[in-house]
């Protein structure tokens, strides 16, 4: 495992021993887990940086790399191990900020439209996006929400809506773009997202992963000074 360079807060859990990083053939992986790390890395090509997260029993995280793995990637999983840890309050101050975050580009998209109709085909993901949430909301959706927004973000945003997040959010991201403008389409529609879910933390490791901003400060410095004992998953 090549070098990598952690943020203070991220240094912070892994000295309280509360996160361990590790390579994927370490036997600090419980057996009954190996198999299925293995398969997750087994489509890595080349030199790019993957990372996954697990909860172990006892309660530590395990950050698991191969790689180079860049800055992003690797805030992205403290993310997740920050959340292993936090209360369900930050939890929902950090979705909330996500919604806030996808707001900013939904607002962004529909003056666009506004302006210019024309533009419509080129940001159909918002259609498609609100009527996904809409049938989530309503019940009629056939498809769980968390594989709907999985599927989804791999075809998702358009060109014309990543194009536009960078300009209006400050980092391109599409992947994280659309997490941010799924966390608001969801709320916009009537479909409360639980903040503990797995989705939630997801839309929020998303989008914060190219993004600073203090509620994840926040999520980092309250998993650093948790007791054991307050693990939640
Ligand atoms: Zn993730």
């Amino acid at each position: 495992m090549s070098q990598i360079e952690l943020t203070e807060a991220q240094q912070c859990l892994v000295d309280a021993g509360k996160v361990l990083m590790i390579g994927k053939h370490s036997e600090e992986i419980p057996e009954s887990e190996r198999n299925m790390i293995w398969r997750g890395f087994a489509g890595n090509f080349g030199n790019k940086g993957l990372a996954c997260t697990m909860l172990r029993d006892d309660g530590i995280v395990l950050i698991i790399t191969e790689g180079d793995v860049s800055r992003e990637v690797l805030r992205h999983e403290f993310i997740h191990a920050a959340q292993c840890h936090a209360s369900p309050e930050t939890m929902k101050s950090a979705l909330d900020a996500a919604i806030q975050v996808g707001q900013l580009l939904v607002s962004a998209i529909r003056a666009k439209l506004t302006a210019n109709p024309e533009c419509e085909k080129g940001h159909r993901d918002l259609a498609m996006a609100e009527q996904q949430w809409k049938m989530q909301a309503d019940g009629s959706a056939t498809v769980a929400a968390f594989p709907v927004f999985q599927f989804y973000q791999d075809l998702y945003p358009t060109n014309e809506t990543a194009e536009l997040a960078s300009e209006i959010l400050g980092f391109d991201y599409p992947r994280g773009a659309y997490a941010a403008m799924t966390a608001c389409l969801a709320a916009e529609c009537g479909y409360e997202i639980d903040p503990m879910s797995d989705l939630a933390r997801e839309l929020v490791a998303y989008t914060f992963e190219h993004l600073e901003h203090e509620i994840i400060d926040e999520l980092m410095a309250e998993a650093g000074q948790s007791p054991d004992t307050q693990l939640r998953m």
